[in-house]
């Protein structure tokens, strides 16, 4: 039993560049269009940080069409998630760009009142932007994926209602960041946590939806369409690197993720083509077929900032169709996974 779950990170750049009306609005609205006439909803990230700052101070006056998509969205069923990328909440705009805080990258490593004071705001501006009393997020992505160590952040995100989180990406590895998704390989397709998200827990109330990866040799990840993308994370990246010289330890470090036999591949709607996108998917129909009452939530993800090949989304929409895979949103599923865990 597949299910088919979408989730956009609904962001401009991690550096802070780029207008919303480009990254973010017209991108999005296409999408819309799309997951429309296919009568599908996604799960719509949206990074609340930096539409907040935005705001308030003023900068791209594309802020008002950005909080009314994202409050149609909501009213059409869309699902509104929280992404975080708390660098952005002492964020100062001078001189004509952003200079984020990056002492604050990790949520999760932060001291406990801040981690306290950061998760109440970001859920309040989420609400504001839904425009409704009764919303409250209940899925959660952490910015850069980065929901290690768990416990306290996870703490602080369920006093305010949040169950779900989507930020493993099995295999995943990056030591700059002590980030280390590599235990989580041995977990199923989904699983229940508390203190360590890499650790299943029965009786925990946490549900991890992990973004579905395959490992593949690093060879694999350079096709045409990921390194033709001009707007790639990869690409800001190098440009900040410019401006801030990095340590030959970060460097090696980097170096040594990626020089591995295996490494994830993120199954990503916008970065990879459509015979990939269906190759992945027919390997997990065939997974499928040998055990096909258990239920297997294949999460996708993508970017707002990536999103310049619809025709891809839409064929690939159109070939779940075909194979009558659902597509669903993380609330759609919430109490279908929480029935089978506790039957387990
Ligand atoms: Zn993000």
């Amino acid at each position: 039993m597949i299910k088919c779950i979408f989730t956009l990170d609904y962001e401009i750049y991690g550096n802070g560049t780029g207008s919303l009306n480009d990254l973010v609005y017209e991108p999005t609205e296409r999408l819309l269009q799309v997951f429309d006439k296919w009568e599908a909803r996604f799960v719509n990230f949206v990074e609340v940080s930096e539409f907040e700052q935005i705001e308030h101070s003023g900068t791209d006056a594309a802020i008002e069409l950005v909080k009314r998509q994202v409050k149609d969205m909501h009213r059409r069923g869309y699902e509104i998630a929280l992404h975080l990328h708390p660098q952005w909440y002492n964020a100062r705009f001078a001189q004509g760009h952003w200079e984020l805080d990056y002492t604050e990258y990790n949520l999760c490593t932060l001291p406990q009142p801040r981690i306290a004071e950061i998760v109440d705001r970001s859920v309040n501006y989420l609400g504001q932007m839904v425009d409704d009393r009764q919303f409250g997020p209940i899925s959660f992505r952490a910015g850069n994926w980065l929901f290690q160590p768990t416990e306290n952040a996870a703490r602080e995100l369920s006093r305010r209602g949040l169950r779900i989180d989507s930020s493993v990406f099995k295999g995943g590895l990056q030591r700059n960041h002590q980030l280390d998704y590599r235990p989580a390989r041995k977990n199923g397709y989904y699983w229940t946590f508390s203190s360590d998200v890499n650790v299943p827990d029965s009786k925990g109330e946490w549900l991890e939806l992990p973004i579905y990866t395959e490992m593949v040799a690093p060879w694999k990840m350079a096709t045409s369409k990921r390194m033709g993308m001009g707007t790639s994370p990869a690409s800001v990246k190098s440009s900040v690197q410019k401006k801030t010289p990095v340590s030959l330890r970060t460097k090696l470090n980097r170096a040594f993720d990626f020089l591995r036999p295996g490494y994830p591949l993120k199954f990503d709607f916008c970065r990879m083509t459509l015979a990939e996108l269906t190759s992945m998917m027919e390997r997990v129909i065939l997974q499928d077929r040998q055990d096909p009452d258990s239920l297997k939530p294949i999460v996708s993800i993508g970017h707002s900032k990536d999103l310049n090949d619809l025709e891809t989304i839409d064929a690939f929409l159109s070939f779940l169709h075909q194979k009558k895979i659902p597509v669903v949103t993380f609330e759609n599923i919430f109490a279908n996974v929480a029935e089978v865990i506790q039957s387990t």
